[in-house]
């Protein structure tokens, strides 16, 4: 065993409102300087959608993430020789027009404006030519089902789904949506740090966080394409790829990270995560039927007294330790199992983790008719307006059961509570829910706590810092002379 320890993320998308707060505190903090005015490190998309940059899903158009190849894996779009043949023009790269054309308005002309019959408009200004445009696409251009015909049925996860199902999604009384927040991964087998022929990316000891080291950086910009989330991005200003850093100039003082700390909804869970990293290679590259369960594994129960001594002898901290055991991602991912990753398939084995929408698939439609409630215990679930295979598309490479089982649990938790506050099921209904589901009534009250009423607390949770792992990283970043990027730090040498 090769233990060590994971910031992961828990996103619970029920409670999702679209408002877009993470993502302008976000913007506000890190992404509001020259070259970085088309990055959104943290996006929330609207599905079914083709999100932002468009279609990043689509690895036929981007060649991101790693293919299987016999019994092993290889990152898609690169070998040796096509990474020489590319070093000067990637074809893989998204242009402008997949991400969009970054503009600000002429504010200045509402009030210089000479007075006229006419109230003064502001008119958007191009962030790149600086010169009037018009606006023909945004991050979130789709937001809200907005153009669902140019967008939300362009969705690369409609593949396998018959045409006429599609058609039936698309009907006014059958159409649902919900949101998708976005952040980098901080993948476990990271196609960027792969990909980068620097040696730039890397992921840091202590945490697992994934850092672009700012001085080592040759705007080679392989991580923008390797990534097959999209979630690393160039900056033209000073040539060098930036990403998502989770924050971590917050976290090492205690603080979540912005994204996290200003979620209206309170969908975002964050803690620790022991895995074995001597499994990674194994599990990035098994059957993709296998791929959410064996991910599953990588994750060992910090309450294992083999695992705290292997994890003790890799040099993870006690406090690192407990920090694990009172994770909330911990309990989601292996006690309860109702949190997936996004697209396993790209075998990245990623570290953020989403408790599929429930509500989306709620109110049948088998009588053509609005229905809220059903006779069937699971009747929502199987006659659902979402099509199962969609969210299996999502979550779990596309197997249906898998989400199923999820949405089950779900649905047993709510089947629970109503028994709890109406008491208008039968009680064999309920036990018959818990048999199904191998949830406990216990088990279910613990999911309602922690989304529902839990304190800030409950949903952040992380190791206290070690006064000399601080001095170890300023050792480590004093030498980084006239630095003003992101993800400096060197790797510290603790694991
Ligand atoms: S999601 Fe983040 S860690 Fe994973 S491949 Fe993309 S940039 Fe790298
Ligand atoms: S702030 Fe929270 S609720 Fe609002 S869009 Fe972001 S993740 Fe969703």
């Amino acid at each position: 065993m090769n233990i060590r320890s994971q910031i992961a993320m828990v996103f619970h998308l029920d409670k999702c409102i679209g408002c877009h707060t993470c993502s302008i505190a976000c913007k506000n903090i890190w992404t509001d300087r020259k070259g970085t005015e088309y990055m959104w490190w943290n996006n929330v998309e609207t599905k079914p959608g083709t999100g932002y940059p468009s279609k990043w899903e689509d690895q036929d158009i981007y060649k991101g993430g790693w293919e299987k190849k016999g019994k092993n894996i290889k990152l898609r779009g690169m070998d040796k020789k096509s990474t020489y043949l590319n070093i000067f023009h990637n074809p893989n790269m998204p242009s402008m027009d997949d991400y969009y054309e970054p503009w600000t308005y002429d504010y200045g002309h509402l009030l210089d404006a000479p007075e006229g019959d006419d109230q003064p408009t502001a008119r958007p200004i191009s962030l790149v030519t600086g010169g009037p445009m018009d606006i023909k696409t945004g991050p979130n251009w789709d937001d809200d089902l907005g153009g669902s015909k140019d967008y939300a049925r362009k969705d690369i996860n409609m593949k396998d789904i018959s045409p006429a199902e599609q058609e039936a999604m698309f009907q006014l009384e059958r159409m649902t949506m919900h949101y998708l927040p976005r952040i980098c991964n901080h993948c476990l087998n990271a196609a960027c740090v792969a990909a980068c022929p620097s040696g730039a990316v890397y992921k840091r000891g202590e945490d697992g966080i994934v850092l672009i080291n700012q001085n080592k950086c040759r705007s080679w910009r392989m991580c923008v394409s390797a990534c097959p989330y999209k979630k690393s991005y160039y900056n033209w200003n000073s040539g060098k790829s930036e990403k998502c850093l989770l924050c971590y100039p917050r976290l090492e003082s205690g603080q979540a990270p912005a994204c996290m700390h200003t979620c209206v909804g309170r969908i975002r869970y964050l803690g620790v995560l022991l895995y074995d990293a001597d499994k990674i290679k194994e599990i990035a590259s098994c059957d993709e039927k296998d791929l959410v369960s064996k991910q599953m594994e990588i994750y060992v129960n910090p309450f294992d007294e083999e695992v705290i001594k292997a994890a003790k002898a890799n040099g993870v901290a006690d406090s690192t330790i407990t920090a694990a055991q009172q994770s909330p991602v911990w309990k989601f991912l292996k006690v309860w199992g109702i949190a997936l990753p996004l697209h396993p398939e790209f075998r990245t084995l990623p570290n953020l983790f989403y408790v599929p929408p429930l509500l989306p698939t709620m109110g049948t439609t088998s009588s053509g008719t609005y229905e809220s409630t059903s006779s069937s215990l699971w009747g929502t679930i199987e006659e659902s307006r979402v099509p199962m295979q969609y969210l299996a598309n999502l979550f779990t490479a596309g197997d249906t059961e898998k989400v199923k089982e999820v949405l089950k649990k779900l649905m047993a938790v709510r089947i629970h509570r109503r028994d709890v506050t109406v008491g208008d099921f039968k009680k064999e209904e309920v036990a018959k829910a818990f048999a199904e589901t191998g949830l406990t009534p216990e088990m279910a009250d613990d999911i309602f706590r922690l989304t529902s009423l839990p304190k800030f607390n409950e949903r952040f949770v992380i190791p206290a810092a070690h006064r000399e792992e601080a001095e170890e990283l300023i050792e480590n970043t004093a030498d980084i002379k006239g630095n003003k990027g992101f993800g400096s730090v060197q790797k510290p040498k603790r694991i």
